[in-house]
C-alpha cells in the first residue's frame, strides 16, 4: 500500500491507472476508521481497479466551539486497517499542503446546506464541499464512496457534483451499526459509559418509527411520538427530529409519500449523535 503525502506524488501514482482507462475509486475520511469507513472500501474494492483513501482531518468544516483539537487521531491503526482491506493507497495531506496561506476559494451549495445540521454548524457543509471538491480535483476518482450515516453531507455532495459538472459517480452504502444499533462513528469514543449506555435510544426510537409508520396520521404526529420516546432517556438532548424527502430533503407533507427519511442529532453530554433511517 502506497503512502502519499503530496498533491504532485498522488498525480503521479494515478497517472499509471488513467493512461489504461482503469477505474479509480475513492473514500475521503478523516481518520479514526472504523467498520464503518472500510465497508466503504470493501464494497469499492469490488468495483475499482484502483482503491484509494484520504485520511484528513479538515478543519474548515469545523466551527469555532467545535471538536476540532481532540477530534481523535489514530494514523497507525488507520494504515493497518487499510492495509487489511487492500487499499492501493492512501493520501495523507497536510493542513498546510491543503490550505496554504492565502487560500481564498470555497464551495457552497445554497439551501440544503443551511437545513438540519447546517442550522447549528453554520459552515460546516461549506467545509465539506470545499475539501470534497479538492479531492476530487487531486485524486481524479471515476467513483466516490460516502455512508449513508451522513446522509445530508451525502446529498449535499452528490448536488455539487451534479451542478459543477464533475465527472464522478457518488455512491452511498448503507450505517454500519454496533450490535445495540448505535451507528459506529469516530465520535462515540467521546462518549461516557452511562452516555454509551443511553445512546441506542436513537436507533431504538427510529425503528419504532418505521414499525409504526401506518398508525399516524401526519408527520408533525409522528415526530411528536419519536421525541416522547427519546425523552425517556434523561441524558439523550435533542437537537432536532425531522421527516424529510429522500431524494432531496426536502419537507416531507403527508405520511403517505414514498421515499421517508427520520433523520436527527441528539446530544449526550458534550457528544452529538447523527442518524437516519429510511422509513418506506
Ligand atoms: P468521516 O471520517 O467521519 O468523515 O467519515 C468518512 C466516511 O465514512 C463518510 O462518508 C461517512 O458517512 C462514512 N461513515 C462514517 N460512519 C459510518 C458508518 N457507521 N457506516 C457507514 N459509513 C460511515
Amino acid at each position: 500500500m502506497k503512502i502519499l503525502k503530496t498533491i504532485a506524488e498522488i498525480k503521479e501514482y494515478i497517472k499509471q491507472f488513467k493512461c489504461k482507462d482503469e477505474l479509480i475509486g475513492f473514500v475521503p475520511t478523516m481518520g479514526a476508521l472504523h467498520e464503518g469507513h472500510l465497508t466503504l472500501g470493501k464494497e469499492a474494492r469490488y468495483e475499482c481497479d484502483c482503491l484509494i483513501y484520504s485520511i484528513f482531518i479538515n478543519p474548515t468544516q469545523f466551527g469555532p466551539n467545535e471538536d476540532l483539537d481532540k477530534y481523535p487521531r489514530d494514523i497507525g491503526g488507520d494504515l493497518a486497517k487499510l492495509e487489511a482491506i487492500d487499499v492501493d493507497a492512501v493520501f495523507l495531506p497536510d493542513e498546510k499542503m491543503m490550505y496554504p496561506d492565502n487560500y481564498k476559494t470555497y464551495v457552497k451549495v445554497e439551501d440544503i446546506g443551511k437545513i438540519l445540521c447546517g442550522k447549528s454548524r453554520i459552515d460546516h457543509f461549506r467545509g465539506v464541499t470545499t475539501i470534497v471538491s479538492k479531492l476530487f480535483n487531486i485524486v481524479e476518482c471515476d467513483e466516490a464512496y460516502f455512508g449513508k450515516k451522513d446522509i445530508q453531507q451525502f446529498i449535499i455532495i452528490k448536488k455539487m457534483v451534479e451542478d459543477l459538472n464533475m465527472n464522478v459517480k457518488m455512491i452511498s452504502i448503507d450505517t454500519v451499526r454496533e450490535e445495540d444499533g448505535l451507528a459506529k462513528s469516530s465520535r462515540n469514543a467521546y462518549l461516557t459509559e452511562e452516555e454509551r449506555k443511553a445512546a441506542p435510544i436513537i436507533h431504538k426510537s427510529m425503528i419504532k418509527a418505521k414499525e409504526d409508520l401506518a398508525i399516524h396520521f401526519s408527520p408533525e404526529d409522528l415526530i411528536e411520538d419519536v421525541i416522547l420516546l427519546i425523552s425517556e432517556e434523561p441524558l439523550a438532548e435533542i437537537e432536532y427530529i425531522e421527516l424529510r424527502r429522500s431524494k432531496d430533503l426536502s419537507k416531507v407533507e403527508d405520511l403517505s409519500e414514498e421515499g421517508i427519511l427520520l433523520i436527527l442529532a441528539a446530544k449526550f453530554g458534550k457528544t452529538r449523535l447523527i442518524d437516519n433511517l429510511l422509513l418506506n
